[in-house]
């Protein structure tokens, strides 16, 4: 497990990386990132592992520097103490101090992120004593730690983090924007400048689909594999009966995009609309377990007091354990109706909010008796998009509230 967050799990991130040289991993025994990993390659490597007070191991080790001097200087010495010799300064060049290493190699293990050891994409943070975060990464923690009503802290030093107290560290991204970065495809290394059309138009390894996904086909898979797919493709050879039934299944799926799209215009043609900015503010409940829950404060809309309330994972015991995360939400009506008020409603994302949303229209009938709606879900994308609401002080979205009139 090379990820470290403070509760063991790690951001959802990007394909994983290879072992990259430089980074000692692979031997199944890494140093964690807050160690220097490479000196402590080195010093394994040296044999200063051994530690005191073990004369026969610190002379082996003795022995053992001797060895690989000699193998090094000696091009005549016997291929299996060669090849120790190689390994040996493979660790030593890991470390800095060897400078025998590719200076982008010995790069990548100073300005990966100290959490998931991958060099960040986007913006990089640092905590107070200067560790390194990559956003996924800075953003899951402060999500957690809100889950689990802590302070934040770094894995390294266990200072506190916040938005507020770590700051952006630019140099380390302008210095990681100009290392060769991976082919998220076929693994190897571009310059940054290439990567983009390499990805797109030059990879052997890029996904790609099959030039009848127009008439049904679904195949997709690595470029390599394309052309002998496509001549071996079924079809091209089926008959118009068969298109017809695949054509109206996939007119279908469109269709009920279409609708959601026609409904939205629809809805926005009656006569009472209400739309207001809504805040979600974080609170606790009083049970023996306290479990995090939104609410916003009243707010009128239509003529009517209203509240919205969310919770996480749907109120799971501990949604800190897990990867997934979700956020359903409830509208309430506060005040009194005369007659039953029936309503659509959306909610959006904020006017100066980026968070992504698909949305989703939910209807419901409120009178006296019946004034909440169930737990319905809010339709973020993806659990990415989830921990970044949670990890911001307050969520920010936009209500609208269509009256249904007979
Ligand atoms: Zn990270
Ligand atoms: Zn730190
Ligand atoms: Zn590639
Ligand atoms: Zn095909």
């Amino acid at each position: 497990v090379r990820r470290r967050g403070a509760s063991g799990v790690g951001p959802a991130a990007g394909p994983r990386a290879p072992c990259r040289p430089g980074s000692g991993s692979g031997s199944g025994s890494e140093p964690g990132p807050g160690r220097p990993r490479a000196a402590a390659a080195a010093a394994a490597a040296l044999g200063e592992a051994a530690g005191p007070g073990l004369p026969d191991e610190a002379g082996l080790a003795g022995a053992r520097q001797l060895q690989l001097q000699e193998a090094a200087g000696d091009p005549d010495a016997p291929p299996k103490k060669r090849l120790r010799a190689a390994e040996a300064a493979e660790a030593a060049a890991a470390a800095a101090a060897a400078g025998s290493g590719k200076l982008e190699e010995r790069l990548y293990s100073v300005l990966c992120c100290t959490v998931c050891l991958d060099l960040p994409k986007a913006s990089v943070y640092q905590c107070t004593n200067g560790h390194l975060m990559c956003a996924g990464c800075f953003i899951h923690l402060l999500a957690d730690a809100r889950l689990k009503e802590e302070q934040a802290t770094c894995p390294n030093c266990r200072c506190e983090i916040s938005k507020s107290l770590c700051c952006r560290n630019l140099a380390v991204e302008k210095a990681v924007s100009e290392l060769p970065s991976e082919c998220g495809f076929c693994l190897r290394q571009f310059p940054r400048s290439l990567l983009e059309r390499h990805q797109k138009e030059e990879c052997q390894d890029r996904v790609t689909q099959c030039k009848y996904k127009r008439i049904g086909c679904p195949w997709h898979g690595p470029f390599h594999e394309l052309t002998v797919h496509e001549a071996a493709c079924a079809h091209p050879t089926k008959t118009g009966n068969e298109l017809m039934e695949i054509l109206d299944e996939m007119d279908q799926s469109h269709r009920k995009e279409m609708q959601l799209y026609n409904s939205i215009f629809s809805l926005l043609s009656f006569e009472k609309i209400g739309y207001t900015e809504v805040q979600f503010r974080p609170y606790r409940t009083d049970d023996f377990i306290t479990r995090l829950y939104y609410e916003t404060p009243r707010f009128t809309v239509l003529n009517q007091t209203w509240v919205l309330k969310a919770r996480v994972n749907d109120s799971e015991r501990n949604p800190n354990l897990s990867c997934k995360r979700t956020l359903s939400f409830q509208l309430l009506l506060k005040s009194k109706v005369t007659a039953p008020l029936e309503c659509s409603f959306l909610l959006l994302k904020g006017p100066y909010d980026d968070v992504r949303i698909s949305p989703v229209i939910y209807h419901f009938v409120f009178t006296n008796e019946s004034n909440e709606t169930d737990y319905v879900p809010l339709p973020i994308i993806d659990s990415v998009e989830c921990n970044k609401l949670l990890a911001a002080k307050n969520i920010n979205l936009r209500l609208f509230l269509f009256q249904i009139q007979k």
